[in-house]
C-alpha cells in the first residue's frame, strides 16, 4: 500500500489514466493550476453537484437556487471589500525570485518541526496575521531561518499584499482605464447578495431563508501545486442563509451541524473530518470555521462556514443606494412586528473540485489480491453508488449465441434511468478490473444460463462477490442502491 504522499501522486496518475482529470491544454504542456474533467471526472463532479443541490434546495424547503453571471458590475467588488481586502500576504525570495504565500511558507516549515515547536510557531504566526503585522511576519521568517525551497537562501523581500482577483476588459474598446475593467468573480456569493431582493420578493420568501448557487470562481492563487485542491479556475457551491439580526449564533451552530450531516451522508467516517475555528476572521465575518478533511496531504479545508453579519447587504445598500431591507411582519418580544432591517447572513461555502478530491481520496484503494498460485492486485474506487460515474456495466460473456442481444435489451431498459456502460471485449476478469478502476458499483454478466433460466451474475465492486439474480430484477436493484 502506498504511503500518503505516494497515494496523492497515485491518485493524480489514476485520474489521468482513467479519464477523470487532465491538465488543461495538455498538448501545450498544460496551464498551471487549471484542469479539465474527462468523461468519468465530469460525471463524478456532476453527481456531487447534483447531490449538494438536491440536499440544499429540494430537502430544505426554505432554500431556493439561482444561477448568476460570472461577470458582475465592478462596483460589486468594491462593496464586497474584495478590491481592498482580497489579498494574501506574500513574500519573495530575492535569489530565486520565487513568491510564497507567507502562511504557506511558515506552515510548511512548522510541519517539519517537532509537534510542540511547530504548534508554537503557528500560534505566533496566527497572532501576527490577525494584527496584519507584516514586519513581524518577516522577522518571524528570518528568526526561524526559513529558507526558499528553490534557492535554499534566507534572502527575503518585505511582506506585501497581493490581490487575487483576475481582471479583464469589458466591451470592444480597450485601454480606456478602469471604467472598462471587470473582474472574474472570486466567489459566487456576491451574485446571491445582489439578487437578494429579487429572489425574496418574487419568491415571497420569509426570513429565515436561503439562496444557493453553484458556479465557477477564479482566483490568481500564488501557490498552486496541489492538483485540484487549489486551482485558479474552480467551482464553488455556496448558500447564503438570511436571518434576523441577533440570531446568528444559533444559526451558525445549526449550519455547522447540518453541513457535517451532509459530509457524513457521503459515507465518509466522522473521524476523517474535523472543525477548525478561525482565529483571524475575514473582513466580513463575526465567526468562521472550516470543515477539514484528512486528505492524503493532511487535514485541509474543504468547506467554510461563515457568519457574515450584514456586512455584504449593508455595503451593497451603501454603494448602490438601493435599500437592501426586509420587512419582518412577525411579532417581536414586545408584540409589535420586528419591522425593517438588513438581514444577517450565515454562509456555507464548499469547493466542488475539493469535494471531488475528497471523494476520490476516500474511495481510492490499492488492493493486493495475490494467492499462493499467482500475484495479483487491483485499484478500486469505492465511491458511494450515488456518486459513481457509471452505475452498471453490462457485459455479455461472449459476442455470440444471442448474448449481446439480451445485454442490449437490458441496456435499453436501464439507460434512461442511470448511466450504464456496455462492453463485449476482453475476458470478463479484465472487464471487471476496468470497472473497479472507475468505481462502477455493479457489473452484470449475461451468459448461456441467462437464456435458460433468465438469471444473470451480478458482481459487487467492493466485496467482489458474485451473485445470481433474475435479469428482470437488475434495474430495480441498481436503482435502490443509488438512492441510498
Ligand atoms: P484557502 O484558505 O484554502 O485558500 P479559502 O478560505 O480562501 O480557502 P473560501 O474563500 O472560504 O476559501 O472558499 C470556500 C471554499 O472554496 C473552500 O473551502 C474551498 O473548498 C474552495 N476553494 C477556495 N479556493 C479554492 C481554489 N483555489 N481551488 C479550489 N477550491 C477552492
Amino acid at each position: 500500500m502506498a504511503n500518503d504522499n505516494n497515494k496523492f501522486q497515485a491518485i493524480i496518475s489514476h485520474c489521468k489514466e482513467y479519464g477523470f482529470i487532465f491538465p488543461s491544454s495538455e498538448i501545450y504542456d498544460g496551464l498551471s493550476a487549471v484542469y479539465d474533467y474527462g468523461q468519468y471526472g465530469s460525471e463524478l463532479k456532476k453527481n456531487i453537484r447534483d447531490y449538494w443541490w438536491k440536499w440544499m434546495t429540494q430537502l430544505h424547503e426554505n432554500i431556493v437556487g439561482i444561477d448568476a453571471a460570472i461577470f458582475m458590475h465592478p462596483t460589486t467588488w468594491k462593496a464586497s471589500g474584495h478590491v481592498d481586502n482580497f489579498s494574501d500576504p506574500m513574500i519573495d525570495n530575492k535569489d530565486s525570485k520565487k513568491r510564497y504565500r507567507v502562511d504557506h511558507l511558515i506552515e510548511a516549515h512548522a510541519d517539519a518541526l517537532p509537534k510542540e515547536q511547530g504548534e508554537a510557531l503557528l500560534a505566533e504566526m496566527d497572532q501576527l496575521l490577525a494584527k496584519e503585522d507584516f514586519a513581524g511576519l518577516k522577522t518571524l521568517i528570518e528568526n526561524n531561518k526559513i529558507k526558499c525551497s528553490v534557492s535554499g537562501t534566507c534572502n527575503w523581500t518585505d511582506v506585501r499584499q497581493f490581490n487575487l482577483m483576475f481582471a479583464t476588459e469589458f466591451g470592444a474598446v480597450s485601454g480606456e482605464g478602469d471604467d472598462n475593467m471587470v473582474y472574474l468573480r472570486p466567489e459566487t456569493a456576491q451574485g446571491i447578495f445582489v439578487n437578494f431582493l429579487n429572489v425574496q420578493k418574487t419568491g415571497r420568501m420569509k426570513i429565515p431563508f436561503g439562496i444557493a448557487q453553484v458556479g465557477k470562481a477564479f482566483r490568481n492563487e500564488i501557490v498552486a501545486r496541489q492538483f485540484i485542491f487549489r486551482m485558479r479556475e474552480f467551482e464553488q457551491m455556496e448558500m447564503q442563509f438570511f436571518i434576523r439580526p441577533g440570531t446568528q449564533k444559533e444559526w451558525y451552530e445549526y449550519w455547522k451541524e447540518e453541513r457535517m450531516k451532509w459530509h457524513l451522508s457521503l459515507g465518509i467516517p466522522a473521524d476523517r473530518y474535523r472543525f477548525h475555528d478561525h482565529v483571524k476572521l475575514a473582513h466580513y465575518a463575526d465567526a468562521a470555521c472550516d470543515i477539514e478533511y484528512d486528505f492524503p496531504i493532511g487535514f485541509k479545508e474543504v468547506e467554510g462556514i461563515h457568519s457574515r453579519t450584514d456586512f455584504d447587504l449593508r455595503n451593497h445598500q451603501e454603494y448602490s443606494k438601493k435599500k437592501m431591507q426586509y420587512f419582518d411582519n412577525d411579532p417581536g418580544p414586545d408584540g409589535k412586528p420586528y419591522g425593517n432591517y438588513i438581514p444577517y447572513v450565515i454562509e456555507t461555502s464548499i469547493g466542488l473540485d475539493r469535494t471531488v478530491m475528497m471523494v476520490l481520496s476516500e474511495a481510492y484503494e490499492e488492493q493486493d489480491l495475490s494467492t499462493a498460485e499467482k500475484a495479483d492486485s487491483r485499484v478500486v474506487l469505492k465511491f458511494p453508488p450515488k456518486l459513481s460515474p457509471v452505475k452498471l456495466a453490462i457485459l455479455p460473456l461472449m459476442k455470440k449465441d444471442g448474448l449481446p442481444e439480451i445485454a442490449r435489451d437490458l441496456m435499453n431498459e436501464c439507460k434512461a434511468s442511470f448511466r450504464c456502460f456496455y462492453e463485449e471485449k476482453d475476458t470478463i476478469g479484465k472487464r471487471y478490473r476496468r470497472q473497479d478502476a472507475i468505481g462502477t458499483p455493479f457489473c452484470v454478466t449475461i451468459d448461456h444460463q441467462t437464456k435458460e433460466d433468465g438469471t444473470v451474475t451480478i458482481r459487487h465492486r467492493d466485496s467482489m462477490v458474485q451473485q445470481r439474480i433474475l435479469l428482470k430484477d437488475v434495474k430495480e436493484m441498481v436503482e435502490k442502491a443509488i438512492q441510498e
